[in-house]
């Protein structure tokens, strides 16, 4: 995908999970399982599950059944959803919500007082202003941004969890939870595929990679790092062996635009109202739950380097960090399973 087509939705037809090397293993071994993968589109992206071993059609009936009711829950771009219905009643009156819902604005309050408010599940205005990764993405004008500006502000959104309720105080307000529902879905299949005697598979939402137990032959799955100067999926800049983990990224890469040789991208620095720029280019987390790796990338980003690596280490998750220098930055623990592989990015110390 080349820059001009950066406005469309991320589409991704190469899934990061370098897949060849299982898929030739499996056909050698001596009972090769069946596999049972299906591609379509979901929650704004290209979803892939695998199952290697065990699980059959109906399953991936159920998990795509599953994905489509947290996207109909959750999304902000159709109307008659939950976080649609919490929007339109901002400044005036609480809205019930569901149990989905809640769990990742709750998640989502959380990196906001983390990072005072550099995540901001109330980023909606300046979401919708930008359009970035929509056809009507746009370099807004300053006033534009300073309007959009004042009507983000997580401590005015009002979680009522014994009620289930979610409020926004001012008029204009809209939540955006967009950077944490893939991670969240994610558990939700694991859960699911874990109850129905699955041993082995790769779930990919768009990028937002779980791989659960091992390859046919016994060995960790090997999980690609997206190159993020490359918005083509499959260019990877190195290697992670992986079993039972997630990996997540949020990257320069995944939706943006280029306007007079500037990069716009789709992590919004609340402060300012233009995208967060930080030198960072993608921050990664590998971690055994995917609602603890999406949104978090996210907050990290959006915190920088080195308060995100002191967050990440707080939170007890592993972290990759590349900056605009190639320089690849990455928490203790990380180089057991994980190398570059491309020359042209380095270690950082
Ligand atoms: P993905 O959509 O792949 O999960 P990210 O995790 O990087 O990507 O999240 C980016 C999305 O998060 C944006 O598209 C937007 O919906 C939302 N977002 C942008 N800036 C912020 C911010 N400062 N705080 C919280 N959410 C944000
Ligand atoms: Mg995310």
């Amino acid at each position: 995908m080349g820059y001009a087509k950066a406005f469309s939705i991320r589409h991704s037809p190469t899934p990061l999970v370098i897949v060849a090397l299982g898929a030739a293993l499996a056909s050698c071994a001596p009972k090769a399982p069946i596999e049972h993968t299906r591609t379509d589109f979901v929650l704004g992206t290209v979803c892939t599950i695998r199952l290697v071993q065990g699980g059959d059609d109906k399953l991936l009936d159920s998990a795509f059944a599953r994905l489509r009711q947290i996207e109909d829950e959750l999304t902000v771009n159709k109307s008659g959803s939950e976080i649609d219905a919490v929007n339109a009643a901002a400044g005036e009156h609480a809205v019930k919500v569901g149990a989905d819902a809640l769990a990742i604005l709750k998640k989502d309050l959380g990196y906001s007082a983390m990072t005072d408010g550099a995540f901001d599940a109330s980023v909606g205005p300046l979401v919708k202003l930008w359009g970035i990764g929509t056809d009507h993405a746009r370099l807004p004008a300053k006033s534009e941004i300073e309007a959009a500006r004042k009507l983000v502000g997580w401590k005015d959104i009002v979680l009522d969890e014994a009620a289930g309720t979610v409020f926004l105080k001012r008029p204009g307000m809209a939540l955006d939870l967009g950077s944490g529902t893939k991670g969240y879905a994610t558990d939700q299949l694991v859960a699911m595929f874990g109850s129905a005697g699955v041993k082995s598979a790769i779930i990919d939402l768009g990028g937002n990679i779980f791989v659960m137990g091992s390859r046919p032959d016994g060995k960790p799955w090997r999980v690609g790092l997206q190159n993020p100067d490359s918005s083509e999926r499959g260019d990877y800049i190195g290697v992670a062996d992986l079993s039972n983990k997630t990996m997540v990224t949020s990257g320069v890469y995944e939706r943006f635009f280029i306007q007079n040789g500037k990069r716009y991208h789709h992590i919004l620095d609340p402060a300012t109202g233009y995208p967060v720029d930080n030198g960072l280019t993608s921050v990664t987390i590998i971690t055994g739950k995917s609602f603890d790796a999406d949104g978090f990338t996210t907050a990290l980003f959006a915190v920088g380097r080195e308060r995100g690596m002191q967050l990440a280490e707080k939170a007890g998750v592993d972290v990759i960090m590349v900056d605009d220098k190639h320089h690849v930055y990455m928490s203790p623990g990380v180089s057991k399973y994980f190398q570059l592989t491309d020359p042209a990015f380095t270690y950082a110390e």
